[in-house]
């Protein structure tokens, strides 16, 4: 099947052709770790995991790095500031190192929650220090970089394509510079690749600036590494000079991305990723998620509204990764009804045996639920820019047809192979959410169907109220009772 993505890099959906046949390179960029990640945050994460999990259906080795952002983000994205983590550790009276650990623990276990596939490399930035470092040494030597008093800059004029990624206009950003402008930098697009700790402070995590990349020192200086120079460290130490698949938030454009690629390309002399696929943002009511406007939902907070983080990744399959995303609360039940609903076509495995024909497609009558066909176009509708709505619009229609059949015209074998194609794709956990019921319910259904054929109606409602007591919906058609879950 065809492979096809909205490249950032030439503005149009390309057919996504991997350097290696059958095997694709993604670097994505994590999260950083001094608070509990959004759900506008795991929203990004859901898409890029349906990229992955699209990638495998279409039988791709997938080969994923994610950096794990603990040092060197400061409040601004323009390097002023403070770095996020030393402030998150002033807040909870912790060190940086304390508050890295335990908020990247947090999103992995939020990963979990969501069943997001586990990138094979989850890097840390303090984990490759040397490597950024050997990045500096090599921007430093083929004369990209300059020192002012904070730091050892990027000399963006050096890079004369810098504006093209982003389509920036410097002109105007110099026109237009804003007050946290650092004067000392020789262009406003510069950006720091190594920040020195001011002097007469301590920082938590801080390293030994190597003696060869600071000009004239005597005395020891201190310092950590900018935000953007852990990206190009990571993703070449690990996947090498050139990536098939970058991803990002859309706000990643004009500076981060634009850096990674200027100071990788600065040194290599390579294409830094061939593809670029950035997804836009998920709004909460309308409005931008930040903590002033207490927004600010994690998973625990919808969890303590009465929602799965399964519910939510259901939502955000719901729309397309290139718009806009708007969470409400309203929009969240509709999501879990809607799982809710797809649960219950999942239980009818428990209810179906093969007894139609053994292979359903050669011997179709009208009667049989075809589901071959389904599971493909699923398959083409994510490939086709991860289009993750058609695909959800594609499995209602198969499971309304599912609904209305009889038990006896759904095939077991088929249905189990659909509801894989749609966990395997979609990771909504269908089949682990849906066990079989216990004997004993199964035995009360007996009972209680034999009431309804000997017309003792009495009965049949007094076991009809005993399962429901026990969360067991009975759904009668005409001459059978299907088992649905209550909840
Ligand atoms: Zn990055």
């Amino acid at each position: 099947m065809t492979l096809r993505f909205h490249n950032t890099l030439t503005g149009n959906i390309d057919e996504f052709v991997p350097q290696t046949p059958g095997k694709a390179l993604i670097y994505t960029c994590g999260p950083t770790v001094y608070d509990y990640a959004t759900i506008g945050n795991l929203a990004s994460y859901i898409y890029w995991d349906t990229l992955v999990r699209i990638l495998m259906a279409n039988d791709f080795e997938v080969v994923r790095v994610m950096n794990i952002t603990d040092v060197g983000h400061l409040t601004s994205d323009a390097d002023e500031g403070e770095d996020k983590l030393e402030k998150g550790a002033k807040r909870d009276g912790k060190t940086a190192w304390e508050i890295a650990s335990f908020y990247t623990a947090a999103f992995i276990d939020a990963m979990n929650q969501l069943n997001l596939i586990k990138p094979q490399y989850l890097a840390k930035a303090t984990d490759y220090i040397q490597d950024q470092l050997n990045l500096v040494r090599k921007l430093k030597d083929k004369g990209f970089t300059y020192q002012i008093s904070d730091g050892i800059y990027f000399d963006t004029s050096k890079f004369p394509s810098y504006a093209d990624f982003a389509h920036l206009d410097l002109d105007a950003q110099k026109a237009g510079a804003r007050v946290e402008f650092n004067p000392e930098k020789r262009n406003h697009s510069d950006f720091a690749l190594w920040k020195f700790t001011p002097t007469g402070t301590k920082r938590d995590m801080e390293w030994e600036t190597p003696a060869d990349l600071i000009e004239e020192s005597d005395e020891k200086v201190m310092g950590f590494p900018g935000w953007h120079l852990e990206c190009s460290a990571i993703s070449m130490s690990i996947l090498g000079e050139t990536l098939d698949i970058h991803t990002g938030g859309i706000d990643h454009i004009p500076v981060h991305h634009s850096n990674e690629i200027a100071q990788s390309e600065a040194v290599t002399g390579k294409r830094f990723s061939n593809f670029w696929l950035h997804n836009e943002f998920l709004k909460v009511n309308g409005t931008k998620i930040s903590k002033s406007l207490g927004n600010f939902f994690t998973l625990a907070d919808l969890e303590n509204k009465g929602f799965t983080p399964i519910d939510f990744r259901m939502f955000v399959l719901q729309g397309n990764y290139r718009n806009e995303g708007n969470f409400t609360l309203e929009g969240l039940a509709a999501a879990k009804n809607r799982l809710h609903n797809w649960r219950n076509v999942a239980a009818l495995r428990h209810q179906t045996h093969d007894t139609i024909q053994a292979d359903e497609e050669k011997n179709q009558n009208e009667k049989t639920v075809s589901l071959y066909a389904s599971s493909q176009a699923i398959i083409e509708a994510i490939s086709n820019d991860l289009g993750t709505p058609e695909a959800l619009r594609i499995i209602d229609d198969s499971f309304t047809k599912i609904l209305k059949a009889r038990l006896k015209n759904i095939n077991h074998q088929t249905l189990i192979k659909f509801l894989s194609t749609i966990d395997y794709t979609l990771g909504l956990r269908l089949v682990d959410s849906t066990p079989d019921i216990n004997d004993d319910l199964k035995q009360l259904i007996i009972e209680r169907n034999s009431a309804r054929i000997a017309k003792n109606w009495d009965k049949a409602d007094e076991l009809r109220k005993k399962l429901l007591e026990r969360g067991i919906v009975l759904r009668d058609n005409e001459n059978e009772s299907i088992w649905e879950y209550k909840d």
